[in-house]
């Protein structure tokens, strides 16, 4: 079977390596529960964009919630990425990664005065704004400080993204955005505003979307709201399409990078709009798979009905199965002999759901180093310190060397905050 992450994830014998290394090894060296990722495979699912884009206006904004990781921001600043973020402290970690804030775009319902604030004194490219109160706050933050917001206005295209309900963001009963209805009276107010500046228009309709078809009806939508705003005398700069394309977790297909843009590329022209400036601001399928989850086996527990494999990981540091009924694929770091049995493989943490995956044949023994597969996105930046578990280290591989990007944390780190009563 070929495994996601593939050729950076690969198999020489019976070991599984990532990039050059094999991830056993780096299990022994650095502990578990382990994040790794290869620098090579996110450089080259964000060329597949670049690629796809050449010879048109456009930036590529690396939504950053997926991860975070500085180094994971340094490697895609270097390939000319800007980012998209959803909090003033994401901003932070651009900036701290070394790249401009010229390149940011700031997303998200719930953006703060201070966080305003410091936006617009770093100088950030644009913010996606999703209501008209917060339209409203950004100009008068923006007049406070004698300057202007450039905005875009994120429109709801009331389509269906065919995902999962906690991952469908352009759906009229969602909270983004601003209902296609309704657009056209905030862009008339944004246009009246002093503080605001209108740059352009911005949807995202969901995450693991796996086929074309919401994404050029969103487009179509989208499209049909420039052409309302700008016989209004509105003019519109850019057109950010969002992010959201789907990856291989198990069996699905989604379309490749290259064929989404080509596809957008071209009903965007046939509608006669291929001077303007296309943002994209793609997660997952920059870092999914570029990145697993090592995790050591500790105890078997079979029984009657159900077989239990328990590992060191949980979902404090991998929530996606607990929290959507993710399923992510699970592979020994090196093959046993033995027949498998079917184990559920499952966390220490006291909660039911903290499994990692259920039903899955496996040839283990306790010791074993187990990887989760495509934990590149929405891994490491959702894990938490629930049952007071230090959250885990990350290691960067970069040609045939691992370079750890993020230590270990220590149970004293956990508390260090916290104070006792006086007496
Ligand atoms: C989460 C998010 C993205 C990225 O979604 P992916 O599914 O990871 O590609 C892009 N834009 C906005 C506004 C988001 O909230």
């Amino acid at each position: 079977m070929t495994l996601p992450g593939a050729p950076w994830l690969h198999r020489r014998g019976r070991t599984l390596y990532l990039e050059d290394v094999a991830l056993d090894a780096l299990a022994r060296t650095h502990g578990t529960p382990l994040y790794v990722y290869s620098r090579a495979a996110m450089r080259d699912a964000a060329r597949r964009y670049e690629r796809a884009l050449a010879g048109r206006s456009h930036l590529l904004c690396y939504a950053m919630k997926a991860n975070s990781n500085l180094a994971v921001l340094q490697t895609l600043a270097a390939e000319g990425c800007g980012f998209d973020i959803v909090s003033a402290g994401e901003l932070e970690r651009v900036l701290a990664a070394g790249a401009p804030a010229s390149r940011v775009v700031f997303s998200g319902v719930g953006k703060t005065r201070a966080e305003m604030v410091r936006a617009l004194q770093a100088g950030v490219r644009c913010f996606n704004v999703e209501s008209l109160a917060e339209l409203d706050r950004l100009d008068d933050v923006a007049r406070a400080l004698g300057t202007r917001a450039p905005v875009s206005v994120r429109v709801n295209p009331d389509v269906d993204a065919r995902t999962h309900p906690y991952i469908s963001t352009g759906l009229r009963d969602n909270k983004f955005g601003v209902v296609h209805d309704e657009a056209l009276a905030v862009y008339r107010r944004a246009a009246e505003l002093p503080g605001i500046d209108v740059r352009g228009i911005d949807c995202h309709i969901g995450s693991q979307i796996t086929e074309l078809a919401p994404y050029l009806d969103a487009l179509d939508r989208v499209l049909d709201l420039v052409e309302a705003v700008e016989a209004e005398g509105i003019a519109l700069h850019h057109l950010d399409l969002g992010g959201g394309l789907g990856i291989t977790y198990t069996d699905e297909q989604p379309p490749a990078a290259d064929a989404l843009v080509r596809a957008l590329l071209e009903r965007i022209d046939a509608r006669g709009h291929g001077a303007r400036e296309l943002l994209l601001e793609p997660g997952r399928s920059i870092v999914g798979n570029a990145g697993v989850l090592l995790t050591e086996v500790q105890y078997l527990k079979p029984g009657a009905h159900k077989n239990f494999c328990i590992v060191d990981a949980a979902m404090n540091d991998l929530v996606r199965p607990a929290m959507y009924e993710a399923w992510m694929g699970i592979v020994p770091c090196v093959e046993r002999d033995g027949t498998p049995s079917v184990w559920d493989v499952v966390g220490p943490v006291c909660e039911s759901g903290d499994w990692l995956g259920r039903d899955r044949a496996l040839a283990v023994a306790p010791g074993d180093v187990l990887a989760v597969l495509s934990a590149g996105a929405y891994g490491m930046v959702m894990a938490s310190n629930y049952n007071t578990r230090a959250r885990a280290a990350e290691v960067m591989v970069d040609a045939g060397r691992a370079h750890v990007v993020r230590d270990r944390e220590t149970t004293t780190q956990l508390f260090a905050g916290e104070h006792l009563l006086p007496d």
